[in-house]
């Protein structure tokens, strides 16, 4: 599923992730099942679909925060899913992550500075640069300054928070970095500085995004391609205006219709899904999307359908293409 004349920065080959259930009988929980999908270089693949989709373990999977249960992760075209060790340290310099909860994930009892002296302490860096000067550069890169470095988290605001979670993930000079649900936790108003932020540092430092939401309008504002998830499954992946033009898989069209439009020719008729989205320990049968799906007919409950491409760089999963 790569992009014609781009450079593949990673690749996900059928990745899947289960976790145990809750009683040594209970049948896995399967948070991703048979993903397949590329990020090129310099883009932002936007990841969309409702809670527990299973997005957010996809993410973390990725820079092997978790591990597969099957499957490869290459990164440069390196399998990073069986790295151990100095590799896969080494492999964490060029992969980061920005959470949600920038309260939760900024130790309270050190100060700025020390949070952004933790990735060269671990990398053993510390005598081999300027830190110092490389933390300066940091907060200013993320519109803070010498100020801020002596300050706890809790005397930082929620967006001033997340700039800083935002600096750490720089410090090693990563070229992908996994934002997952980065400016949810935020005030609107400030989700909207940090998505210019992040715009900014992408265009300035080159780098590339997997921005996971569970909000459509954010992932349109920032992505470049937009892949679709429904309970461990990619249903859609296509580049952002193809996707806003033309929504094959009835799940895309439900979420799009949520989105509010202005101006009446753009109007369309909200679709309400009915039911409760299934458990992944116990998916439905053929197509997972099948027992609240509008369109679905006999097959769909038989046969799971692939993600094909139904024209060029859109791909799709549902059988009525
Ligand atoms: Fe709906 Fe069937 Fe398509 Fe699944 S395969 S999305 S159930 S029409």
């Amino acid at each position: 599923m790569a992009v014609k004349d781009k450079e593949v920065l990673m690749e996900a080959d059928h990745v899947k992730v289960y976790f145990k259930g809750k009683t040594r009988k209970a049948p896995p929980v399967k948070a991703v099942d048979d993903v397949s999908f590329s990020i090129m270089k310099g883009e932002t693949f936007g990841v969309v679909g409702e809670s527990g989709c299973g997005k957010s373990t996809l993410g973390r999977t990725l820079i092997r925060l978790l591990d597969s249960t099957e499957g490869h992760i290459y990164l440069s075209g390196e399998d990073i899913a069986g790295m151990r060790g100095s590799q896969l340290k080494q492999m964490r310099k060029k992969a980061q992550i920005i959470f949600q909860d920038p309260s939760a994930c900024l130790n309270p009892r050190r100060t700025v500075k020390q949070i952004l002296m933790e990735p060269f302490e671990i990398h053993n860096m510390t005598g081999q640069m300027d830190v110092d000067a490389r933390i300066m550069e940091l907060l200013n890169l993320v519109g803070l300054d010498a100020y801020h470095l002596s300050r706890y988290p809790h005397e930082l605001s929620g967006g001033q928070k997340q700039r800083i979670g935002i600096a750490r993930a720089l410090a090693l000079e990563p070229e992908l970095i996994i934002c997952d649900e980065a400016v949810s936790a935020l005030d609107v108003s400030v989700q909207a500085q940090v998505l210019n932020l992040l715009q900014e540092l992408k265009e300035k430092l080159g780098l590339t995004y997997f921005f996971i939401s569970h909000n459509l309008n954010v992932v349109y504002q920032v992505s470049d391609r937009v892949g679709v998830m429904y309970l461990g499954k990619m249903v859609e992946i296509a580049d952002c205006d193809q996707l806003y033009e033309k929504r094959y898989h009835p799940y895309t069209e439900a979420l799009l219709s949520a989105i509010p439009q202005v101006g009446e020719e753009h109007r369309t008729e909200r679709i309400r899904l009915k039911g409760e989205v299934p458990s992944p320990s116990n998916p439905p049968s053929g197509c997972r999307f099948h027992t609240r799906c509008p369109k679905a007919c006999e097959k769909c409950s038989q046969q799971m359908p692939e993600l094909k491409e139904v024209e060029p760089g859109h791909f799709v999963a549902c059988h009525l293409y």
